[in-house]
């Protein structure tokens, strides 16, 4: 929409005109989308951060080739030492 009164600034306008500029209109989307895209990465983390609670512990089977290696189980520290290396290719 465009200024109905002709105004040359906001200042002067009495329409109700938007005078925001569009590169902050898509800053402010950008805003919201960034926001629920964090508030999803969050919600993952805090069910990770729950399942390698020390209290909770993962019995990690590590495969070559598909040929069983070993099984370990894991909790905390040590299975985050786990899924980052398997995630790194080097648990493989
Ligand atoms: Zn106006």
């Amino acid at each position: 929409m465009t200024c109905k009164c002709f105004a040359r600034c906001e200042a002067d306008c009495v329409c109700d005109h938007d005078w925001t500029p569009p590169a902050v209109i898509a800053l402010r989307e950008e805003v919201e989308r960034l926001r629920a895209e964090l508030a999803a990465c969050r919600e993952d983390a805090e069910r990770y951060r729950w399942l390698r609670y020390p209290r909770m512990g993962w019995d990690i089977v590590r495969k070559t080739d598909g040929e069983l290696l070993c099984a370990e189980y894991l909790d905390g520290i040590e299975l985050d030492a786990a899924i980052d290396a398997a995630r790194k290719g080097e648990g493989e």
